[in-house]
């Protein structure tokens, strides 16, 4: 922040900050972050709440021991689970399932494949957490066949849930997919949400995106990421659809500086070779 801005906040501050004065627009969307498996696979589950309803969702809780003593002082403090959410079937994000059945016996929202689905989703269809949070199912098949991100809209408050199909700086590999499928979900599906979209991706792997990122793409937006990277242990909901666009190298495949470092020209083209650059990083 330049100190004319740091001048600019001291003068609109308020000048009492004993009276509490309600914000105009009520934000009823709260997200709890749960890392899981810190400094192996980096993962995260979400708490998602409607504060008013106090209606809430669990998005992959895929380490039970991690993510049920959360659950339990949320439940415990009043918060209502309505559902299991997974954004696809693999064991580090729908592998916990079972295990939280057992405490909470909930339906379960998600892909196909995932273990004890009670409900897929077409996509685009829609669903509520309490009044406040409306959920759209956004099928992206690359990284499994299953996969599926979540927009979550509170009013003017947007929020993507991205699984393994995008990562801040970065993608999931094709496991299940290919380039055509990844350029689709990323540049379509997910580059068609509105820019402010804050972008909540299944793992903490920014660092080593943004590693890849700059060998690439030198430019401003991806230092800028570096920089936030090597000072920020955890970077989701820090980053919004927007700014993918300009950092995230695999949502840039018409740039020519990318296209000259994959030495392609075609869309699916330079998308395939940049994940193949990637993996053998
Ligand atoms: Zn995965």
């Amino acid at each position: 922040m330049s100190l004319l801005n740091v001048a600019k906040r001291a003068f609109t501050r308020p000048i009492s900050s004993t009276v509490s004065v309600a914000p105009v627009v009520a934000r009823q969307m709260h997200i709890q972050s749960i890392p899981m498996w810190e400094g192996s696979g980096n993962n995260y589950a979400y708490l998602v709440s409607d504060d008013k309803s106090r209606q809430a969702v669990i998005i992959d809780p895929a380490n039970p021991s991690e993510v049920l003593p959360h659950l339990k002082k949320a439940t415990d403090g009043g918060l209502k689970l309505t559902n299991i959410i997974n954004t696809h079937h693999h064991h580090d994000h729908a592998g916990g399932n079972s295990e939280v059945l057992k405490s909470y016996p909930l339906p379960i929202i998600g892909g196909r494949d995932c273990d004890k689905v009670t409900k897929t989703p077409s996509h685009g269809e829609t669903f509520t957490i309490g009044d406040g949070i409306k959920v759209k199912a956004l099928h992206t098949p690359c990284h499994t066949q299953d996969s599926i991100c979540y927009l979550f809209e509170d009013g003017n408050d947007r929020a993507v849930f991205t699984g393994d199909t995008l990562f801040i700086g970065g993608c999931g590999r094709f496991f299940e997919g290919n380039a055509q499928e990844m350029d689709k979900a990323l540049n379509e599906t997910l580059g068609a949400l509105p820019d402010d979209t804050k972008v909540y991706p299944g793992h903490e792997y920014t660092k080593g995106n943004v590693k890849f990122g700059i060998k690439v793409l030198q430019s401003e937006p991806v230092k800028k990421l570096e920089a936030f990277t090597n000072a920020n242990k955890q970077t989701q909901g820090k980053f919004t659809i927007g700014d993918e666009k300009n950092h995230n190298v695999f949502m840039r495949l018409d740039d020519p500086v990318i296209q000259k470092f994959t030495g392609k020209t075609e869309r699916v083209d330079v998308m395939a070779a940049l994940r193949e650059a990637k993996n053998s990083m």
